[in-house]
């Protein structure tokens, strides 16, 4: 039983979505204390107990501890069953994320699976449904699992009862994935959508990332959720380079202006341009587990170039560690180019 402190890095819902996918993965039972300790409201919410429940179907686990509030859980996988299954948020709760946990073990069985996921599909502090779509599958593609996702519903906090789709068309053998540079620029994209709010607040949140960043150029998009379940807002801007996708976004939220909204999803840009590395701080943890998968089970190597690593990406190297034998390599390197340090994550067998 490999025991992890759930207080360590991060100390939030990460070690334990990591750590319930990792288990599946290798078949090594876990327990966790001092669940999300490093939160204001320790413990497991609702979308963490619908990321053990998940796992817990999909891997005919023995599990202790799976309840709103627990600080402490065990989880004891069986073989993984691939197929159908549908995995439910009461709240607005990320649904993303859950989908992140059982995917890492769904896209290497024999067999395809389709999963439908309700609850918050554009959350805070998540990946957004369009960054999955948009960045992360195209690069899980690369390395040979085809992932098809349909969104049905936007869900936005605190209405939340969105829905998507996702088709997994598993590999037998993960490849190697090298992503060090961009390439060259393709497209920039602006998207706002709107959930039961006017279409001036994306319009005004479109136009100040176009003059700020000077992207007349760029494509934009208003979109108007169909059928919304209550109000959301979020901006999304996306720069298309040749080896990599990279979507920026920022919620809007009652008191806080368009125009601040846009200026938080500028800074991200501004912050990503200033160095060339392609991957960007949450395509870099997320990253992380699949190459450690073509690693231990593939002997493959895999590597990025990213900027600082983060919390969130130190705590995930820690926990991958602890369940696999790989080794997580990380290398600064000055750039004179652009007058910038980058990182070089290489993950290798
Ligand atoms: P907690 O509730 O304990 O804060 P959590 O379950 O919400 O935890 P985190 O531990 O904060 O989860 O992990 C959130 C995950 O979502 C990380 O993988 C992070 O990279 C990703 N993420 C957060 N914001 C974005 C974003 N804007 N775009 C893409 N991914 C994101």
């Amino acid at each position: 039983m490999i025991e992890i402190d759930g207080s360590q890095g991060e100390g939030g819902g990460q070690i334990v979505r990591s750590s319930l996918a990792l288990s599946l993965l290798t078949g090594r039972p876990f327990s966790i204390r001092n669940v999300r300790a490093g939160r204001a409201k320790p413990g497991l919410m609702r979308q963490h107990l619908t990321a053990v429940n998940a796992a817990a179907r999909i891997g005919n686990a023995c599990v202790t501890g799976a309840e709103v509030g627990s600080t402490e859980i065990s989880f004891e996988p069986n073989p993984i069953v691939a197929g159908e299954y549908h995995f439910s948020i009461a709240t607005a709760g990320s649904v993303t994320l859950v989908l992140q946990t059982v995917l890492p073990a769904l896209m290497i069985q024999d067999q395809p699976s389709k999963i439908v996921l309700s609850g918050g599909t554009h959350n805070m502090m998540a990946p957004p449904f369009d960054f999955l779509q948009r960045s992360y599958l195209p690069q899980l593609a690369k390395m040979g699992p085809q992932v098809d996702l349909k969104l049905d519903s936007y869900g936005f906090y605190p209405a939340g009862g969105g829905q998507f789709t996702a088709m997994i068309i598993p590999t037998q053998s993960l490849a190697p994935l090298a992503l060090t540079e961009r390439g060259k620029l393709l497209k920039k994209r602006i998207r706002a959508i709107v959930s039961s709010l006017p279409g001036s607040i994306a319009k005004r949140e479109i136009e100040r990332v176009q003059s700020k960043l000077s992207w007349s150029q760029a494509k934009t998009e208003i979109v108007q959720a169909p059928n919304p379940r209550g109000p959301g807002n979020i901006l999304f801007a996306e720069l298309e380079h040749e080896h990599t996708t990279s979507v920026f976004s920022g919620f809007g939220k009652r008191g806080v202006s368009s125009e601040q909204v846009a200026d938080n999803v500028v800074k991200q840009v501004r912050k990503y341009l200033k160095h060339d590395a392609p991957i960007g701080p949450h395509l870099a943890d997320q990253l992380m587990l699949p190459m450690a998968i073509a690693a231990r089970f593939h002997g493959s190597e895999s590597c990025f170039r990213t900027g600082p690593l983060t919390m969130h990406s130190k705590t995930h190297i820690d926990i991958i560690q602890r369940f696999m034998e790989v080794r997580i390599a990380c290398t600064q390197k000055f750039e004179e180019s652009t007058n910038a340090e980058t990182l070089l994550v290489e993950v290798k067998p």
